[in-house]
Protein backbone atom coordinates (compact mmCIF):
# COMPACT_ATOMS: atom_id res chain seq x y z
CA UNK A 1 0.00 0.00 0.00
CA UNK A 2 2.03 2.91 -1.29
CA UNK A 3 4.68 4.40 1.17
CA UNK A 4 3.23 4.16 4.60
CA UNK A 5 3.09 7.57 5.20
CA UNK A 6 -0.11 9.80 4.93
CA UNK A 7 -0.42 10.02 0.96
CA UNK A 8 0.81 8.09 -1.55
CA UNK A 9 3.55 10.10 -4.26
CA UNK A 10 3.47 9.54 -7.73
CA UNK A 11 5.46 11.06 -10.20
CA UNK A 12 4.40 12.07 -13.87
CA UNK A 13 6.28 10.33 -16.59
CA UNK A 14 7.49 13.21 -18.58
CA UNK A 15 5.40 14.05 -21.61
CA UNK A 16 2.26 11.87 -19.75
CA UNK A 17 -0.90 13.55 -18.44
CA UNK A 18 -2.50 11.54 -15.52
CA UNK A 19 -6.40 10.22 -16.47
CA UNK A 20 -8.32 10.24 -12.71
CA UNK A 21 -11.27 8.48 -12.22
CA UNK A 22 -13.63 7.17 -9.27
CA UNK A 23 -16.72 4.85 -9.34
CA UNK A 24 -18.44 3.33 -6.47
CA UNK A 25 -20.63 1.01 -6.18
CA UNK A 26 -22.83 0.36 -3.55
CA UNK A 27 -24.72 -2.78 -1.66
CA UNK A 28 -28.56 -2.89 -3.22
CA UNK A 29 -28.34 -0.85 -5.97
CA UNK A 30 -25.04 -1.56 -7.97
CA UNK A 31 -25.23 -5.54 -6.43
CA UNK A 32 -26.81 -7.73 -4.35
CA UNK A 33 -25.83 -7.71 -0.97
CA UNK A 34 -25.13 -11.19 -0.52
CA UNK A 35 -22.93 -11.17 -3.51
CA UNK A 36 -19.73 -13.17 -4.20
CA UNK A 37 -16.79 -11.45 -3.02
CA UNK A 38 -14.54 -11.95 -5.28
CA UNK A 39 -16.67 -11.39 -7.85
CA UNK A 40 -17.37 -8.01 -6.21
CA UNK A 41 -13.63 -7.45 -5.64
CA UNK A 42 -13.38 -7.92 -9.81
CA UNK A 43 -16.00 -5.67 -10.36
CA UNK A 44 -15.17 -3.21 -8.90
CA UNK A 45 -12.07 -3.06 -10.58
CA UNK A 46 -13.11 -3.57 -13.67
CA UNK A 47 -15.42 -0.91 -14.08
CA UNK A 48 -12.52 1.46 -12.83
CA UNK A 49 -10.32 -0.03 -15.75
CA UNK A 50 -12.97 0.75 -18.27
CA UNK A 51 -13.08 4.40 -17.45
CA UNK A 52 -9.48 3.94 -18.44
CA UNK A 53 -10.10 2.24 -21.48
CA UNK A 54 -12.59 5.45 -22.57
CA UNK A 55 -9.60 7.49 -22.32
CA UNK A 56 -7.01 5.58 -23.99
CA UNK A 57 -4.98 5.70 -20.58
CA UNK A 58 -2.97 3.10 -18.88
CA UNK A 59 -4.09 2.55 -15.71
CA UNK A 60 -1.17 2.62 -13.19
CA UNK A 61 -2.35 3.04 -9.70
CA UNK A 62 -5.72 2.58 -8.04
CA UNK A 63 -7.14 3.83 -4.18
CA UNK A 64 -9.37 1.65 -2.41
CA UNK A 65 -12.28 2.99 0.29
CA UNK A 66 -14.38 0.31 1.56
CA UNK A 67 -17.31 0.30 3.90
CA UNK A 68 -17.35 -2.74 5.34
CA UNK A 69 -20.44 -3.89 7.88
CA UNK A 70 -18.90 -5.14 11.23
CA UNK A 71 -21.18 -8.84 10.57
CA UNK A 72 -18.65 -9.13 7.53
CA UNK A 73 -15.55 -8.31 9.32
CA UNK A 74 -16.49 -10.11 12.44
CA UNK A 75 -18.42 -13.28 11.51
CA UNK A 76 -16.57 -13.62 8.20
CA UNK A 77 -13.02 -13.01 7.77
CA UNK A 78 -12.98 -15.01 4.03
CA UNK A 79 -15.13 -12.66 2.35
CA UNK A 80 -12.17 -9.74 2.89
CA UNK A 81 -9.73 -12.53 1.46
CA UNK A 82 -11.86 -12.97 -1.28
CA UNK A 83 -12.45 -9.63 -2.12
CA UNK A 84 -8.77 -8.87 -2.22
CA UNK A 85 -8.48 -11.77 -4.37
CA UNK A 86 -10.50 -10.65 -7.10
CA UNK A 87 -9.38 -7.23 -6.48
CA UNK A 88 -5.74 -8.13 -7.30
CA UNK A 89 -6.36 -10.80 -9.79
CA UNK A 90 -7.66 -8.11 -12.06
CA UNK A 91 -4.98 -5.63 -10.89
CA UNK A 92 -1.98 -7.83 -11.30
CA UNK A 93 -2.87 -8.73 -14.67
CA UNK A 94 -3.24 -4.67 -15.78
CA UNK A 95 0.15 -4.06 -13.30
CA UNK A 96 -2.05 -1.54 -11.61
CA UNK A 97 -0.81 -0.85 -8.05
CA UNK A 98 -2.98 -0.03 -5.03
CA UNK A 99 -1.63 2.97 -3.35
CA UNK A 100 -3.53 4.11 -0.81
CA UNK A 101 -6.78 3.04 0.35
CA UNK A 102 -9.35 3.42 4.09
CA UNK A 103 -11.48 0.67 5.69
CA UNK A 104 -14.70 2.11 7.75
CA UNK A 105 -17.29 0.23 9.07
CA UNK A 106 -20.80 1.08 7.71
CA UNK A 107 -23.29 0.22 5.49
CA UNK A 108 -20.98 -2.18 2.29
CA UNK A 109 -19.74 0.08 -0.15
CA UNK A 110 -16.70 0.02 -2.17
CA UNK A 111 -14.95 3.05 -3.15
CA UNK A 112 -12.61 2.97 -5.94
CA UNK A 113 -10.05 5.73 -7.75
CA UNK A 114 -7.76 4.95 -10.27
CA UNK A 115 -5.40 7.08 -12.26
CA UNK A 116 -3.52 6.22 -15.67
CA UNK A 117 -1.41 8.00 -18.00
CA UNK A 118 -1.75 9.24 -21.39
CA UNK A 119 0.84 11.23 -23.93
CA UNK A 120 0.02 15.06 -23.36
CA UNK A 121 -2.92 15.74 -25.60
CA UNK A 122 -3.68 12.92 -26.77
CA UNK A 123 -6.41 11.19 -24.58
CA UNK A 124 -9.78 10.00 -25.92
CA UNK A 125 -12.77 12.60 -25.56
CA UNK A 126 -16.32 12.45 -26.23
CA UNK A 127 -16.38 15.84 -27.30
CA UNK A 128 -14.38 14.32 -31.27
CA UNK A 129 -16.78 13.38 -33.18
CA UNK A 130 -16.77 14.12 -36.88
CA UNK A 131 -19.86 14.15 -39.27
CA UNK A 132 -19.36 11.07 -41.80
CA UNK A 133 -17.32 9.24 -38.75
CA UNK A 134 -18.45 5.30 -38.60
CA UNK A 135 -19.70 4.78 -34.90
CA UNK A 136 -18.38 1.40 -33.71
CA UNK A 137 -18.72 -0.51 -30.27
CA UNK A 138 -16.66 -3.50 -29.26
CA UNK A 139 -17.40 -6.57 -28.16
CA UNK A 140 -21.23 -7.92 -27.83
CA UNK A 141 -24.08 -6.16 -26.44
CA UNK A 142 -26.48 -6.59 -23.92
CA UNK A 143 -25.93 -10.01 -21.92
CA UNK A 144 -25.31 -8.19 -18.52
CA UNK A 145 -28.75 -6.51 -18.63
CA UNK A 146 -30.11 -9.83 -20.11
CA UNK A 147 -28.68 -11.82 -17.04
CA UNK A 148 -29.80 -9.12 -14.66
CA UNK A 149 -33.16 -9.65 -16.05
CA UNK A 150 -32.84 -13.07 -15.24
CA UNK A 151 -31.90 -12.67 -11.94
CA UNK A 152 -34.42 -10.05 -11.39
CA UNK A 153 -37.27 -12.58 -12.64
CA UNK A 154 -38.12 -10.52 -15.47
CA UNK A 155 -37.17 -12.83 -18.09
CA UNK A 156 -36.69 -16.18 -17.70
CA UNK A 157 -33.62 -17.81 -19.66
CA UNK A 158 -32.77 -21.68 -20.14
CA UNK A 159 -29.95 -22.61 -17.68
CA UNK A 160 -27.33 -22.35 -20.39
CA UNK A 161 -28.38 -19.11 -21.76
CA UNK A 162 -27.64 -17.59 -18.37
CA UNK A 163 -24.20 -19.91 -17.59
CA UNK A 164 -24.05 -18.09 -20.95
CA UNK A 165 -24.94 -14.52 -19.90
CA UNK A 166 -23.55 -14.01 -16.31
CA UNK A 167 -19.82 -13.81 -16.59
CA UNK A 168 -20.76 -10.33 -18.79
CA UNK A 169 -22.68 -8.74 -15.78
CA UNK A 170 -20.23 -10.97 -12.84
CA UNK A 171 -16.86 -10.54 -14.41
CA UNK A 172 -16.74 -7.35 -17.49
CA UNK A 173 -14.26 -7.39 -19.57
CA UNK A 174 -12.58 -3.66 -19.45
CA UNK A 175 -11.12 -3.04 -23.32
CA UNK A 176 -8.03 -1.59 -21.58
CA UNK A 177 -6.36 -2.71 -24.66
CA UNK A 178 -8.16 -1.58 -27.44
CA UNK A 179 -8.55 1.70 -25.54
CA UNK A 180 -4.92 2.52 -26.42
CA UNK A 181 -4.54 1.49 -29.20
CA UNK A 182 -7.52 3.47 -30.64
CA UNK A 183 -5.06 6.93 -29.81
CA UNK A 184 -4.25 8.39 -33.22
CA UNK A 185 -7.91 6.00 -34.69
CA UNK A 186 -10.61 7.44 -33.16
CA UNK A 187 -12.01 10.97 -33.15
CA UNK A 188 -14.11 9.94 -30.05
CA UNK A 189 -14.90 7.09 -26.99
CA UNK A 190 -17.01 6.34 -24.23
CA UNK A 191 -17.62 3.25 -22.40
CA UNK A 192 -20.96 1.94 -22.32
CA UNK A 193 -21.47 1.60 -18.46
CA UNK A 194 -25.13 3.15 -18.75
CA UNK A 195 -26.57 1.57 -21.98
CA UNK A 196 -25.39 2.11 -25.88
CA UNK A 197 -27.95 4.73 -26.18
CA UNK A 198 -27.40 6.80 -23.14
CA UNK A 199 -23.55 6.45 -23.94
CA UNK A 200 -23.74 7.28 -27.25
CA UNK A 201 -26.00 10.20 -26.65
CA UNK A 202 -23.05 11.79 -24.43
CA UNK A 203 -20.86 11.55 -27.22
CA UNK A 204 -23.41 13.37 -29.16
CA UNK A 205 -23.61 15.95 -26.66
CA UNK A 206 -20.09 16.88 -26.10
CA UNK A 207 -19.45 16.87 -29.61
CA UNK A 208 -22.47 18.51 -30.87
CA UNK A 209 -23.55 16.08 -33.27
CA UNK A 210 -26.11 13.69 -34.48
CA UNK A 211 -26.32 10.15 -35.36
CA UNK A 212 -28.35 7.49 -36.99
CA UNK A 213 -27.72 3.46 -35.62
CA UNK A 214 -29.20 0.36 -37.30
CA UNK A 215 -30.42 -2.24 -34.66
CA UNK A 216 -30.10 -4.99 -36.53
CA UNK A 217 -25.94 -3.72 -36.42
CA UNK A 218 -25.61 -3.97 -33.03
CA UNK A 219 -23.71 -6.83 -32.08
CA UNK A 220 -25.24 -9.16 -29.67
CA UNK A 221 -25.39 -12.85 -28.32
CA UNK A 222 -26.67 -15.61 -29.63
CA UNK A 223 -28.93 -15.97 -26.81
CA UNK A 224 -29.94 -12.01 -27.14
CA UNK A 225 -30.61 -12.78 -30.66
CA UNK A 226 -33.20 -15.18 -29.71
CA UNK A 227 -35.33 -13.18 -27.29
CA UNK A 228 -34.99 -10.20 -29.87
CA UNK A 229 -38.93 -10.01 -30.53
CA UNK A 230 -39.28 -9.46 -26.95
CA UNK A 231 -39.09 -5.63 -25.26
CA UNK A 232 -37.18 -6.35 -22.89
CA UNK A 233 -34.11 -7.92 -24.92
CA UNK A 234 -34.31 -4.43 -26.97
CA UNK A 235 -34.09 -2.80 -24.30
CA UNK A 236 -31.20 -4.72 -22.51
CA UNK A 237 -29.61 -3.98 -26.04
CA UNK A 238 -29.98 -0.45 -26.22
CA UNK A 239 -30.79 0.51 -22.63
CA UNK A 240 -28.86 -1.95 -20.88
CA UNK A 241 -26.26 -1.06 -18.50
CA UNK A 242 -22.78 -2.93 -17.00
CA UNK A 243 -21.53 -4.18 -20.89
CA UNK A 244 -18.45 -1.76 -20.30
CA UNK A 245 -17.70 -1.95 -24.21
CA UNK A 246 -16.15 0.66 -25.72
CA UNK A 247 -18.04 2.81 -28.06
CA UNK A 248 -16.13 5.00 -30.68
CA UNK A 249 -16.11 7.01 -33.65
CA UNK A 250 -13.87 7.25 -36.46
CA UNK A 251 -13.17 8.60 -39.72
CA UNK A 252 -14.57 5.93 -42.87
CA UNK A 253 -10.91 6.59 -43.61
CA UNK A 254 -9.66 4.16 -40.93
CA UNK A 255 -11.54 1.40 -41.53
CA UNK A 256 -9.33 -1.13 -42.27
CA UNK A 257 -6.67 -0.26 -39.80
CA UNK A 258 -9.48 -0.80 -37.23
CA UNK A 259 -10.30 -3.90 -38.85
CA UNK A 260 -7.15 -5.53 -38.49
CA UNK A 261 -6.51 -4.09 -34.75
CA UNK A 262 -9.80 -6.17 -34.53
CA UNK A 263 -8.11 -9.29 -35.84
CA UNK A 264 -4.73 -8.19 -33.76
CA UNK A 265 -7.18 -8.40 -30.27
CA UNK A 266 -9.05 -11.01 -31.30
CA UNK A 267 -11.97 -8.79 -30.57
CA UNK A 268 -15.19 -8.19 -32.62
CA UNK A 269 -15.28 -4.32 -33.78
CA UNK A 270 -18.65 -3.69 -35.19
CA UNK A 271 -19.73 -0.03 -37.77
CA UNK A 272 -23.06 0.38 -35.82
CA UNK A 273 -24.14 3.70 -37.70
CA UNK A 274 -22.81 7.13 -38.68
CA UNK A 275 -22.28 10.77 -37.02
CA UNK A 276 -24.17 13.72 -38.42
CA UNK A 277 -23.76 17.50 -38.22
CA UNK A 278 -27.18 18.21 -35.75
CA UNK A 279 -28.02 16.89 -32.72
CA UNK A 280 -30.36 13.91 -31.44
CA UNK A 281 -29.92 9.80 -32.00
CA UNK A 282 -32.30 8.13 -34.49
CA UNK A 283 -32.23 4.52 -34.17
CA UNK A 284 -33.83 2.45 -36.88
CA UNK A 285 -35.41 -0.79 -36.97
CA UNK A 286 -35.27 -3.65 -38.95
CA UNK A 287 -37.34 -2.43 -41.42
CA UNK A 288 -35.62 1.12 -41.48
CA UNK A 289 -38.15 3.21 -39.12
CA UNK A 290 -36.99 5.46 -36.98
CA UNK A 291 -37.65 3.90 -33.19
CA UNK A 292 -39.15 6.85 -30.50
CA UNK A 293 -36.57 8.15 -27.96
CA UNK A 294 -38.34 8.28 -24.21
CA UNK A 295 -36.71 9.66 -21.19
CA UNK A 296 -35.12 6.76 -20.00
CA UNK A 297 -33.27 4.82 -23.45
CA UNK A 298 -36.02 3.70 -26.04
CA UNK A 299 -39.61 3.57 -25.78
CA UNK A 300 -39.95 0.49 -28.47
CA UNK A 301 -43.97 0.59 -28.27
CA UNK A 302 -44.20 3.80 -30.17
CA UNK A 303 -41.36 1.67 -32.81
MG1 LIG B 1 -17.31 5.83 -18.12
Amino acid sequence: MGTGDDAALISVPAGAELAISTDTLVSGKHFFADADPYRLGYKSLAVNLSDMAAMGAKPRWALLALTLPEELVNQNTAWLAEFSKGFFTLADRYHVELIGGDTTAGPLNIGIQIIGEVAAGKALRRSGAQPGDDIWVSGKLGDAALALCHELQQITLEPEEIAQCLPSLLTPVARVELGQRLIGLAHSAIDISDGLAADLGHILAASEKAACINIIDIPCSAVLKKYRQQSIAIDCLLAGGDDYELCFTAAKTNRREIEKLSVELTLPLTRIGEIYSGAGLTVKDAQGSAMTLDSKGYDHFNA
